[in-house]
């Protein structure tokens, strides 16, 4: 059995509820919210962290990111604005090492980012 919390969560129907589903990915409600909306958008496939992307991945981001639009929309977080975080390695912040999106929303934003 894998030890990426991710690719269990995946591989486990029914226990985490999917906002979206395809072939390529899922998004689901972050378990510790940081803003009135936060769902994270995941590839199915193990991704350890963006470091691993390259020029051939081109169609797989591009793919993660039209979830994340589907995302704000299905969330109605779209027309007021909202953020994409890709929290990358130890300065980045990344806790979970499975390639994610946050997709943040319902509240205004600070920046810089902390
Ligand atoms: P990172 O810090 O790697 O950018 O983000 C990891 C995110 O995953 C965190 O916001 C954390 O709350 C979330 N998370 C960690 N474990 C679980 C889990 O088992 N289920 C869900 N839904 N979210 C999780
Ligand atoms: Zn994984």
């Amino acid at each position: 059995m894998t030890e990426c919390i991710f690719c269990q969560l995946i591989a486990e129907p029914g226990r985490t509820k999917f906002l979206l589903e395809d072939d390529v990915g899922v998004a689901f409600n972050d378990i510790n919210p940081q803003a009135p909306t936060h769902v994270l958008v995941v590839p199915k496939r193990h991704i350890a962290s963006a470091k691993e992307l390259g020029e051939h991945d081109a169609a797989l981001f591009g793919h993660l990111m039209g979830l994340c639009q589907q995302v704000t929309s299905l969330t109605g977080i779209r027309e007021a604005g909202y953020r994409y975080v890709l929290n990358t390695g130890d300065n980045g912040g990344q806790t979970v090492n499975h390639l994610h999106f946050h997709v943040l929303g319902g509240r205004q934003m600070k920046w810089p980012p902390g």
